[in-house]
C-alpha cells in the first residue's frame, strides 16, 4: 500500500493528505530566498523560518495532495503580480502550498505542515537534500547554498517534467481543471506592501 502523510495547519481547521509519500517522490530543499522570508513575515508566521531565514519546503506532485477539511479557509497570496501563488490558511496563517500555474506542476509545502503526522516530514520524505539561494540567508550562508547547484536544479526539473508527462497535474489541489483558474481567493500585494516587508528579510534585516 502506498504510504500517506497527513498535513495540517497549526490550529487543525485545515487538513489534507499526501499520497505516495516517500523521499523518491518529492524534492525537499531549504529555500533562503527573500520572497519566502517576506511571505512568512506577511503572514505573521516568521516562527516557521529557521535561524537563518530558511523555509524548509517539500515539493511534490499536485495530484498527490488533496485537502480533506477546511477548504473554505484557504486563500492565496502573490508578492508581485507574476510571482509564485502562495497558498495559506486564513484560520492560523499556515502556508499550505506554493505553486505556479498548472502548466508547471508542483506544490511546495512547508515541512512543518507535516508535524501533526506521526512520522513527521523526516519520516515521510527524508531530510532536505540541499539548500538554495543562501545569498539571502541571515548571517553566514549555509554550506553549498549559494551559487547554482546543478544537481538540485536538474533534480527539480526532472521531477516537475516527470509529473507533467506522467499525468500528475490533475486533480490539482489549487486549480480548476476546466478553467485552469485558481479555486481559492487570491490577493496580490501592492508594491508598497511588498516593499514594507523588505527590512524584515535577509541577508541583512534592519527591522528586527
Ligand atoms: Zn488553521
Ligand atoms: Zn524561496
Amino acid at each position: 500500500m502506498a504510504r500517506e502523510a497527513k498535513l495540517s495547519c497549526r490550529c487543525g481547521e485545515v487538513q489534507g493528505v499526501v499520497t505516495n509519500a516517500s523521499p523518491q517522490e518529492v524534492n525537499r530543499v531549504v529555500c533562503y530566498c527573500d520572497d519566502c522570508q517576506a511571505f512568512l513575515h506577511q503572514l505573521g508566521r516568521a516562527d516557521l523560518l529557521n535561524a537563518q531565514g530558511g523555509s524548509d519546503i517539500v515539493q511534490l506532485a499536485p495530484a498527490s495532495l488533496s485537502f480533506t477539511r477546511g477548504q473554505d479557509r484557504i486563500a492565496g497570496l502573490r508578492l508581485t503580480p507574476k510571482g509564485l501563488l502562495r497558498w495559506h490558511t486564513t484560520c492560523c496563517n499556515t502556508p499550505v502550498g506554493n505553486t505556479l500555474g498548472p502548466a508547471l506542476p508542483f506544490v511546495g509545502i512547508v515541512a512543518q505542515a507535516f508535524d501533526a503526522d506521526a512520522q513527521g516530514a523526516d519520516g515521510a520524505f527524508g531530510a532536505p537534500v540541499g539548500a538554495i539561494l543562501g545569498k539571502f540567508a541571515i548571517g553566514k550562508s549555509p554550506a553549498g547554498s549559494t551559487g547554482i547547484n546543478l544537481g538540485l536544479l536538474f533534480r527539480a526539473i526532472a521531477k516537475v517534467l516527470g509529473w507533467r508527462l506522467g499525468g500528475r497535474t490533475w486533480p490539482h489541489p489549487f486549480f480548476d481543471r476546466q478553467t485552469r483558474e485558481p479555486i481559492y481567493p487570491l490577493t496580490v500585494l501592492s508594491k508598497e506592501q511588498r516593499d514594507r516587508l523588505r527590512p524584515y528579510c535577509g541577508p541583512v534585516p534592519t527591522a528586527r
